[in-house]
């Protein structure tokens, strides 16, 4: 549906027939999104974990949104301890989760007229590591806050929004042991934290498929 659409769009045809192909060709679109959504839920990864350092693998999410980041006029801003323990985590996952909150915080912040502020924050304590991904804006209503996590849950355009994200970043999470939540003052921004235990190389075995 994809392919002879876009064929049909490269057409000379008249414009409302044009706008009705747009109209198909926006739906598979979404489809194509929820379907791969759907599939992520559902199948079962091979969890490749390596014994990596945090900072370089959140370094890697950060320069695949930097353009996006730029190009929207939000600013960057980034505490990472330079000596953040290593612990055992699968790389693309971990990148998957952050991109896609970073992508949430730009969807946000693109919303709202202020101008966009993100700070992304890493630290450890002696038994975790905690991410905190922090946006200026718009913030999440307090009726959201609980819902944010569900499947399907969106408060997005339709078109815009899968409600898949949040539930596909928090499986990966748990996958590893950790945790992941929000925080937000409505009107003020959000904040997300992702928490992961230091596992030494050693320690655990391979991650149970959920
Ligand atoms: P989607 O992005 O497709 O809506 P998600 O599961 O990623 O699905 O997010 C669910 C909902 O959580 C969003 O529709 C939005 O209401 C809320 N949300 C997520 N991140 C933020 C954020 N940084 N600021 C405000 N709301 C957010």
């Amino acid at each position: 549906v994809l392919g002879f659409s876009q064929l049909l769009m490269a057409e000379d045809l008249p414009p409302e027939i044009q706008a009705d192909i747009q109209r198909i060709h926006s739906g598979a679109r979404r489809a194509t999104k929820i379907v791969q959504g759907l599939l992520s839920l559902a199948t079962k990864h091979e969890y490749r974990l390596q014994y990596l350092d945090v900072t370089q693998v959140l370094e890697r999410a950060l320069e695949i949104k930097s353009y996006d980041l730029n190009t929207n006029n939000i600013r960057l801003t980034t505490e990472l301890s330079p000596d953040l323990p290593r612990t055992r985590l699968d790389e693309h996952q971990l990148i998957q989760v952050v991109v896609n909150l970073l992508t949430n915080a730009e969807q946000a912040i693109r919303a709202s007229d202020r101008e966009g502020q993100l700070l992304v924050r890493a630290a450890s304590s002696e038994t975790k590591i905690k991410i905190s991904i922090c946006d200026n804006r718009p913030g999440i209503l307090p009726e959201h806050i609980d819902r944010i996590f569900e499947p399907f849950f969106t408060t997005k355009e339709v078109g815009e929004g899968t409600g898949l994200g949040l539930s596909i970043c928090y499986g990966i999470i748990r996958q590893h042991d950790g945790d992941l939540w929000a925080e937000s003052v409505p009107g003020e921004g959000a904040t997300f934290h992702i928490e992961l235990p230091i596992v030494s190389p050693e320690g655990g075995g391979d991650l149970e498929p959920p």
